[in-house]
């Protein structure tokens, strides 16, 4: 640290994304990545706009939030897109959280949340999930404070139904409800039709995941127009051009391919069962998940050792060194032939363990 580093930051603790290895070729089923590259009409897109670099880009990205209003089916002045729904997710804590709104989210999950409320000087209270790793929503209903919770949850891959969602949203009238679901498109069910009748409902969602973006930057938030605008002037006060022009174009593009996104969607939650019931098989305990990873244990071995062997085996998974949790790695779901290399690996370690 720099004897200029401002003390409001000397005690932050920054998120640590997954590894992101160079030096070798793994299987990666760390980082929820979708192992499919987007369709060739992004890639053109994309390109198409390389030749515009040196202007700026559109503040509003008029033509995508448009598109993006149309395929939620809300109003336009009801969606912000954003670099990323991190960034969402940041503008909403510094929007709607303070010293005297703090805010609440679960136990386990998103390792962004204490980060973004660290950085903005917002103090926080967690949940406890419940033994089965669930979140139990009436922990949040009536509780008179700002929530987020992801939903499905990560790393658990849990999901609440809507009506529980409504619950908490409704019981909380004087606080911002903020869903993250980074995860609904695979499986889950989303409660964006919800912020028609709740003006304290601000739902994020991301195109990194289910539309194979996570290198492209692009995520949104959906929520009554008054919120959105509270987010765009903390926007237009930090990043006015904050979706650049490749990622608004090709994010328009993505729009416009439905049955790719439906097929990519599916083949991912195929993958998804077909690795759960082989895990199984294994002895592993599988939590039931709603997104594009899996979190599952076996008693045979420690997370973190199963994680060190498969890394040494060239498979890539995640592990986090955290209470509660420590018995389970996180597997990204890949392709299928990615995931039979897993598998394999995966049943060789526990035969070595016997
Ligand atoms: C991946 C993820 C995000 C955001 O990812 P972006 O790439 O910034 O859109 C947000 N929330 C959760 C729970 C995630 O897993």
């Amino acid at each position: 640290m720099s004897k200029f580093f401002s003390a409001k930051y000397a005690a932050l603790t920054p998120y640590v994304p997954g590894e992101q290895p160079k030096d070798a070729q793994y299987i990666k089923l760390n980082t929820n990545e979708s192992p499919f590259p987007p369709p060739a009409s992004v890639a053109e897109a994309a390109k198409a706009e390389a030749e515009k670099l040196h202007l700026y880009s559109d503040p509003e990205s008029a033509l995508l939030t448009e598109k993006m209003a149309q395929v939620l089916g809300v109003e336009r002045n009801q969606v912000l897109m954003t670099n990323g729904s991190d960034e969402a997710l940041n503008f909403a804590f510094m929007a709607f959280c303070d010293q005297t709104h703090p805010i609440v989210f679960p136990d386990i999950t998103y390792g962004f949340y204490s980060v973004f409320a660290a950085l903005n000087g917002i103090p926080y209270k967690t949940v406890p999930l419940k033994e089965d790793f669930s979140v139990d929503y009436r922990d949040y209903v009536g509780i008179g404070q700002n929530i987020v919770i992801a939903n499905p949850n990560a790393p658990t891959g849990m999901a609440l139904s809507v009506a529980k969602i409504e619950e908490i949203v409704k019981s909380n009238p004087q606080n911002v409800v903020i869903i993250d679901e980074a995860y609904v498109d695979f499986g889950g069910e989303s409660c964006v039709s919800l912020i028609k009748k709740y003006d304290n409902l601000l739902v994020t969602q991301t195109f990194s995941k289910s539309r194979s973006f996570a290198g492209a930057r692009l995520g949104f938030s959906i929520g009554n127009e008054k919120l959105i605008a509270d987010l765009n002037t903390v926007k237009y006060s930090t990043n006015p051009y904050n979706v650049n022009r490749m990622t608004a174009a090709a994010g328009y593009a993505a729009l416009c391919e439905t049955e790719w996104f439906k097929n990519n969607c599916a083949a991912i939650q195929e993958a998804r069962t077909y690795t759960a019931a082989e895990l199984k098989k294994l002895g592993f305990t599988v939590l039931d998940s709603k997104t594009n990873f899996l979190f599952a244990k076996s008693d045979k071995i420690s997370g973190q050792k199963l994680y060190k062997k498969l890394k040494e085996r060239g498979v890539l998974v995640r592990w986090f060194n955290a209470a509660r949790i420590e018995d389970f790695v996180r597997i990204t779901i890949g392709r299928k032939e990615q995931m039979d290399v897993f598998l394999c690996k995966t049943a060789e370690i526990l035969e070595e363990e016997k």
